[in-house]
C-alpha cells in the first residue's frame, strides 16, 4: 500500500498532467469500487477544467471551479495511468505498484482531456473516487484524520498532550491516523531508529524531548523519502520509469539480521511482529 511520499509523487506527475486542463468526457466502466460512484459523476467532471491536484495524507484532492473537489485514495492495488492519444507512451503508470503499462482489465473510470486520457485501475476496487461538493465539506470528510508531520500543528505542545497517560506503545501511535496521518509501516520504523526509541516504548513515559525528536524526524523521514521519489518495493516507479531511490536509504526496515548502521554499534537488526505488522530496530540504540 503506498504511503504519504508515494502518493505525493502520483499527486505530483498527475498535477503536471492535467492541472487547468478541461475534461472532455468522462466513461465510467464499473461503479462498484469501495464506495458507489454516484450517477451525477460523469456531469460533475465534464466539461470542467481542473485547478490543481492536492493532497492529505494518502488522498488524493482534485480541486475543480465553484469549490468542487473530487478525493481520490488508491486502497490497496489502485493505479492511476496517463495514456496518451496519438504518441504511445513507454510508461503509463503514476503510481508505482502493479504493470508500468495500463493493464487490459479492471479499467473502471476514465477522464478523456484533449489529447490524453487518465485512466483509473484497480483489481481489488478498495479505491475510491469522492464528490465533495464544498470547502466544509471537505473538512469534514477529513475530520477524522490527524495532522500530517508536515503541519505546524504537529508541535510539541500537540503530541506531549496527546501522550500524556496513554500506554500504548509509540510504534502504534506513528501508525494511527488519529495522531499523526500518512507515517505507513516502512517510515515508522525509520522515525523511531533514527529518533533512538524503542518502538515497543509506552507514550506516557516518552520525555519531551524524545517527544520533539519525533516531530524533527517524521518530518526529516518524508521529506527524503520524496525527494527520492519515495522507496521502490514491489516495483515502485514513476511516469518516467525511474524507481524511487529510499529503500537503498533504509537503515532498519527489511533489515533483519544485519549489523546497525549507526557508527559503534555492531548489534544485529530484530525484527518483532506486532499485531499483524512488522517492526525493525536495534534493540542497543533504540531504548
Ligand atoms: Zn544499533
Amino acid at each position: 500500500m503506498p504511503e504519504l511520499p508515494e502518493v505525493e509523487i502520483v499527486r505530483q506527475s498527475l498535477n503536471k498532467k492535467i492541472k487547468q486542463k478541461k475534461v472532455k468526457k468522462v466513461i465510467v466502466r464499473n461503479r462498484n469500487l469501495r464506495f458507489k460512484i454516484p450517477s451525477n459523476f460523469n456531469s460533475y467532471f465534464q466539461n470542467k477544467k481542473i485547478i490543481k491536484v492536492g493532497r492529505f495524507s494518502k488522498y488524493l484532492i482534485v480541486y475543480l471551479p465553484q469549490e468542487n473537489y473530487c478525493l481520490i485514495h488508491l486502497g490497496m492495488s489502485g493505479t492511476i495511468h496517463v495514456v496518451n492519444n496519438t504518441t504511445i507512451n513507454k510508461r503509463t503508470n503514476t503510481s508505482f505498484y502493479n504493470s508500468p503499462l495500463l493493464p487490459k482489465k479492471h479499467n473502471h473510470v476514465e477522464l478523456i482531456f484533449n489529447n490524453f486520457k487518465i485512466v483509473y485501475n484497480d483489481p481489488r476496487r478498495f479505491g475510491f473516487f469522492q464528490i465533495i461538493k464544498n470547502n466544509l465539506e471537505l473538512k469534514k470528510r477529513l475530520n477524522h484524520l490527524g495532522p500530517e508531520p508536515f503541519d505546524q500543528n504537529f508541535d510539541l505542545t500537540y503530541v506531549y498532550n496527546f501522550f500524556k497517560g496513554k500506554n500504548k506503545d509509540i510504534k502504534s501511535f506513528l501508525l494511527d491516523q488519529k495522531f499523526v496521518s500518512g507515517i505507513g509501516n516502512i517510515y515508522a520504523s525509520e522515525i523511531l531508529f533514527l529518533s533512538k526509541i524503542n518502538p515497543f516504548k509506552k507514550v506516557k513515559l516518552l520525555s519531551k524531548k524524545e517527544c520533539q525528536s519525533i516531530i524533527i524526524n517524521s518530518k526529516k523521514i518524508l521529506l527524503k523519502a520524496i525527494s527520492k521519489g519515495g522507496s521502490s518495493i514491489r516495483d515502485f516507479k514513476d511516469t518516467s520509469g525511474l524507481k524511487g531511490g529510499f529503500q537503498d536509504e533504509f537503515k532498519v526496515y527489511q533489515q533483519e539480521g544485519k549489523q546497525c548502521k549507526n557508527f559503534g554499534c555492531s548489534n544485529l537488526i530484530k525484527k518483532k511482529i506486532i499485531s499483524n505488522r512488522a517492526t525493525f530496530f536495534c534493540n542497543s540504540c533504540q531504548k
